[in-house]
């Protein structure tokens, strides 16, 4: 595997960086997670906007431009014969001293790694996931704006050791309020009277790239969409419950919480939102 740092590119057993680097002292940087689908990058544009806005948010000047990255991702593609697979997209503070201080820190460093993609057994997408509400809340907009993607996802880690704790795969994070935000790793959506809904992003939640698209192709596919903030009992009472993510895509959710959801079987309206989003995945991304 040929991984780029900086301009140059490295065997993965010689990639390095710096011990020095605030992305490792302090997780202090951003980040991506981007999949490539029969040759072509998906949403790479979508995705490196975000990283710019997650950059500006924390007054990180990213050396490059939105143009010059998008060739670094697809050179990188190119050079790992990565036709399918997941793109890992980082910028650290760079090299500074053992103080926090940004300002010390000389230049970010861009990393790009393209790799194959670990995917959740097919088992899951067929009979749909178990999952818990965990005390870890959501970071608050005050503290940690869960909307920027940054190097420090302690809080969903934390989250997901409650959920593994608990033998699940992902956890409901509420916000501090007590509303659903969304997954450690995924947005989260329901079902119910054929009307799709959402947290809002104000809930606490990353703007995610799949929950957009979902949010498009519900509305080409004529459902009725909204954002409202919802309860636990929203979900334990939706006819239908799914994750979105770059990785899981749309898997379906039949039990949260030990009540079990709608019919307990993936529902109609996920199924059919998980084939117009396969398909939209094999026509559209940045050739590689
Ligand atoms: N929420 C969190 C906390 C995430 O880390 C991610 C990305 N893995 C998502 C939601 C989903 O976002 P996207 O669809 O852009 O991958």
């Amino acid at each position: 595997m040929h991984i780029f740092i900086d301009g140059k590119y490295y065997r993965e057993h010689q990639a390095r960086i710096s011990v020095f680097d605030h992305g490792l002292l302090y997780g202090d940087g951003i980040f991506e997670g981007i999949r490539a689908y029969h040759g072509r990058v998906f949403k790479l544009r979508e995705h490196i906007e975000r990283l710019f806005c997650s950059a500006k948010a924390i007054l990180l000047d990213i050396p490059y431009s939105r143009a010059a990255i998008v060739r670094a991702v697809v050179a990188t593609c190119r050079r790992n014969h990565l036709r399918d697979g997941y793109i890992r997209l980082l910028v650290t503070r760079g090299v500074g001293t053992l103080g926090l201080n940004p300002n010390r820190c000389r230049k970010p460093s861009l990393i790009i790694i393209a790799d194959k993609i670990q995917l959740y057994p097919p088992a899951y997408y067929d009979r749909g996931l178990t999952i818990v509400t965990v005390p870890t809340t959501r970071n608050l907009h005050s503290a940690l704006n869960p909307a920027i993607k940054s190097l420090n996802y302690l809080n969903n880690i934390l989250a997901k050791i409650e959920a593994n704790n608990s033998g699940c795969e992902e956890a409901v994070m509420l916000n501090a309020e007590g509303f659903v935000a969304e997954c450690t790793g995924d947005n989260v959506f329901i079902v119910k009277a054929g009307h799709l809904q959402t947290p809002p992003l104000s809930a606490g939640a990353l703007y995610g790239i799949t929950r957009g698209v979902v949010l498009e192709l519900a509305a080409e596919a004529g459902l009725r969409v909204s954002e409202p903030n919802l309860t636990r009992y929203d979900l334990f009472n939706a006819d239908e419950c799914f994750l979105t993510g770059t990785g899981a895509e749309l898997i379906p959710v039949v039990k949260i919480d030990g009540r079990v959801i709608g019919t307990g079987r993936p529902g109609a309206v996920t199924r059919d939102l998980i084939q117009r989003y396969r398909a939209l995945t094999r026509v559209s991304g940045e050739p590689i």
